[in-house]
């Protein structure tokens, strides 16, 4: 059963993925396995002073210990500078970018307009005169550009998510391009997931308020203009340390290497993964092509995971 479509992984190459992440990453590669789409993997490397090559080779390389194997040699964000642009382009030539010069101070301060969600931009600068635009930006200091956002019509658009239901938001003038020149996330992940032929986004629900303002680009990109992406979303629990808050080195072992170095091998930690989804008994010697036909997406923990380990490794499951 092929859909022609694609999932993908997409992580962040800032550290070595934890458990959570690696979580994460199972559920992408089975959810795109068993609907017949392609399983990619996508570096987000865009945050240069965070990210490196050889933090990328490393999640690449713990990803293959637990036998993750991916259709076509990952895409790395930092090589897709010209696609990005072209997008913002695109949207500059549909009148739909304009430059923003307010400091995340200004931003807080500014009054909100009623209904607008926490953090969304007030739209002080949607409106500027051209020449308020070059005064503003001869101001600026050397090497800083003024922001590029994009010109929304504040809708709310509706997301049904396959495990989280329908998630509603109203799109804010969200950034675009960022005044030190770095591409936003947004844009960046909806011009690689078009590009890649992406018709499935799994990751962790801590993302699921961004998918409002991605369904909407997309919608854009795509001439559709309905503020409507027919991907399927599917945003799935995050893994929490003991102390309620989200997975860190910080909480002990919770990458391979740190449970190897406690003699737990990465078919063990498969194991621990696929126990903890249900898809495994404790114990159990599994592979990720065997947990592919148990998937049963209804069946799925829907709560925040927290590895039953504890700081010092001891593995209590
Ligand atoms: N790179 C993001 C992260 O590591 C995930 C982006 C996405 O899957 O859309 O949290």
């Amino acid at each position: 059963m092929g859909t022609g479509g694609a999932g993908r992984f997409a992580p962040s190459p800032s550290g070595d993925l934890h458990l959570g992440n690696l979580r994460t990453a199972l559920l992408a590669w089975l959810f795109a396995r068993a609907s017949g789409r392609a399983a990619l993997l996508r570096v987000e490397d865009l945050d240069t002073p965070r990210s490196s090559r050889d933090c990328a080779d490393r999640q690449i390389a713990d990803l293959a210990a637990l036998g993750l194997e991916w259709d076509g040699p990952p895409v790395y964000q930092s090589d897709r500078r010209a696609a990005y642009d072209a997008a913002i382009d695109s949207l500059a030539a549909a009148d739909l970018v304009y430059p923003c010069f307010c400091t995340r101070r200004d931003i807080l301060q500014a009054p909100r307009a009623p209904h607008s969600p926490p953090g969304a931009y007030p739209g002080t600068c949607r409106d500027l005169p051209a020449d308020r635009v070059a005064e503003l930006t001869a101001a600026l200091p050397l090497g800083r550009a003024p922001a590029l956002r994009l010109r929304s019509d504040g809708r709310a658009v509706t997301v049904n998510d396959l495990l989280c239901g329908e998630h509603t938001g109203v799109v804010d003038d969200f950034v675009l391009l960022r005044g030190d020149g770095m591409v936003a996330y947004n844009l960046a992940v909806i011009v690689d997931d078009l590009a890649q032929g992406v018709d499935q986004v799994l990751r962790a629900d801590d993302l699921l308020t961004s998918a409002p303002r991605q369904a909407y680009l997309a919608s854009l990109l795509t001439g559709t203009d309905d503020g409507a992406w027919p991907a399927q979303w599917i945003h799935v629990p995050l893994a929490l340390g003991p102390d309620g808050k989200r997975l860190a080195k910080r909480h002990g072992a919770v990458t391979l290497s740190d449970l190897s170095a406690l003699g737990i091998t990465p078919p063990q930690a498969l194991t621990l993964i696929a126990a903890s989804l249900g898809l495994a008994a404790p114990h159990e010697p599994v592979t990720p092509h065997q947990l592919i036909a148990r998937l049963v997406p209804s069946a799925l923990p829907t709560t925040p995971w927290t590895p039953g380990f504890l700081g010092r490794g001891d593995l209590v499951e």
